[in-house]
């Protein structure tokens, strides 16, 4: 009972232990991966607005472009005059190519770099004929092409005349070492993916730079599309090329060019994962602990258990016999009283006395008068071993048997078994005969116990008087007129 009370308590104590370290881990695990995804996010954001900022400046100056063109005086002025009109504003920053204008043939005719332009034509490029065949554009940004000799994207807006008509197109360039100046400012890990998606799926960007995936829709990807569809957010995916699995963290997905922001769970984690080892090894050392802990305390408990089952053993077993003794037999005897006042059956009792013992004690001596009770002792035993039945050495050369369900003629023909087995057994042992008293009760409310130890007892010295050798049963309880 204490053994098992002790276990459900370690047990109890190791999985609540568990569960409030894991619960706290679990939580920190939820922190990590917010505070992962805020930085992903403020990184993302901050990315997002450089380049927007950028494409916002350059299309201002594309537009201004566009505007004085529309200017018949812009027309009608010299070549260097013109180009300083239409040029003065325009951006010269080292990753933005020379702004050029073509004509409604996809021809250059202007450009910001030279008075002499290049014989150049564009009209098989997507960016003039996606202004040639739809008016309504705006801001064209191409995918990823070679543009005046450099990997750039290209930004363009349409020329149109006062009728609506296709005069041209307007066109610049970013070129890719502005996103490498942009990503190499900024502290990655070793594993981080940063993407610049257009509007239509085209990734326009990468970092680690891969050409092979640049200029690749990737709208058919379904994160992709998430990406593209929805203002911001967050989702879990293995990398395209390498198959790590990653934090994928997008902001503000409104503009022209969404960037995408990508870290390794392996180092979004590493440090929780780190505090969670460390955690787990205490917990384990603990569980081990208590485990050890648990199973000494058992040992010792079991040991102790054994021993007082030692003690009550020999507290309740006579020492030359191997018998009950008179307290343990007491007890078994209310027990069984009890037990046959609620089944209305009768309960037998035995009294069994050496006869003249004294006298054998004093021919044959103390020692062979002790083996001669074991022999006595024996005999009744082997008579007397149903359940619930029991056997007291109940004084010096006395002893008492407990026979509930028997009535006092079976009691009587088991009693002579046992005279005659003792009278057979100790003939080669000086002649021992018994006497043996027996009665029967059913008990009733109204009787003690005692009663039928009292009526047992005086069968046992009718006995006696009798002559000895010799089985007495009490007639009735009320009238304890024997019968030999
Ligand atoms: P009765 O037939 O009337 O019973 O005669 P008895 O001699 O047996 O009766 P009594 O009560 O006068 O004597 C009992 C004797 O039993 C006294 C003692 O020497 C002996 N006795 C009691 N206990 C032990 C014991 O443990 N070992 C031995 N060897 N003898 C014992
Ligand atoms: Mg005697
Ligand atoms: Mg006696």
């Amino acid at each position: 009972m204490s053994a098992r009370l002790l276990v459900a308590s370690s047990v109890v104590t190791v999985l609540g232990f568990s569960a409030v370290c894991g619960s706290i881990m679990l939580d920190s695990r939820k922190s990590s991966e917010e505070l992962a995804r805020q930085t992903m996010e403020n990184l993302a954001a901050t990315i997002d607005s450089d380049i927007s900022r950028n494409v916002e400046i350059y299309d201002l100056t594309l537009r201004g472009v566009v505007n004085n063109l529309a200017l018949p005086e812009v027309a009608s002025v010299g070549k260097t005059i013109q180009h300083l009109i239409l040029f003065d504003h325009a951006i010269t920053a080292k990753h933005f190519g020379a702004i050029q204008v073509f004509d409604a043939e996809g021809n250059l005719t202007l450009d910001a770099a030279t008075l002499t332009p290049m014989p150049i034509n564009r009209t098989d490029e997507e960016f003039f004929s996606a202004h040639r065949d739809d008016p309504d554009v705006g801001l064209f940004i191409s995918r990823p092409m070679l543009h005046q000799g450099a990997y750039s994207i290209v930004l363009s807006r349409r020329v149109t005349g006062p009728d609506g008509r296709f005069l041209g197109v307007v066109a610049g360039s970013i070129r890719f070492n502005y996103f490498h100046d942009l990503f190499g400012r900024l502290r990655l890990g070793k594993d981080d993916v940063i993407a610049v998606i257009a509007r239509d799926g085209t990734l326009i960007m990468r970092t680690p730079f891969d050409l092979d995936l640049i200029g690749k829709n990737m709208a058919h990807i379904a994160s992709v599309h998430q990406v593209l569809s929805q203002q911001r957010g967050w989702f879990s995916g293995n990398g395209i090329r390498d198959r790590i699995p990653r934090m994928y963290v997008w902001s503000d997905g409104s503009r022209p060019l969404v960037v995408l922001v990508g870290r390794p769970w392996a180092e979004i984690l590493s440090v929780w994962r780190k505090e969670a080892i460390r955690i787990g090894s205490i917990l384990l050392a603990l569980t081990v602990f208590v485990a050890v802990v648990t199973m000494v305390f058992i040992r010792e408990i079991a040991r102790r258990a054994r021993a007082e089952r030692r003690l009550e053993e020999l507290a309740t077993t006579d020492a030359l016999t191997g018998l009950t003794n008179r307290r343990k037999f007491d007890a078994a005897f209310d027990t069984e009283w009890r037990r046959a006042l609620r089944q209305g059956t009768p309960v037998a009792m035995m009294m069994i006395d050496a006869d003249h013992f004294k006298s054998y004690n004093d021919t044959f001596g103390h020692q062979a008068g002790d083996q001669m009770l074991v022999g006595i002792a024996v005999c009744i035993a082997d008579s007397v071993h149903r359940a619930g039945e029991s056997v007291a050495r109940y004084g010096g050369e006395e002893f008492a048997a407990l026979l509930p369900g028997l009535t006092a003629a079976a009691a009587l023909a088991l009693a002579e078994t046992i005279r005659l087995k003792v009278e057979a057994w100790s003939e080669g042992h000086g002649g021992v005969t018994i006497s043996v008293g027996v009665a029967s009760i059913t008990p009733t409310l109204a009787l003690e116990p005692a009663a039928l130890l009292e009526a047992a007892d005086k069968a046992l010295y009718a006995a006696k008087r009798n002559g000895r050798n010799q089985s007495v049963v009490a007639a009735s309880r009320n009238d304890l007129s024997l019968v030999a």
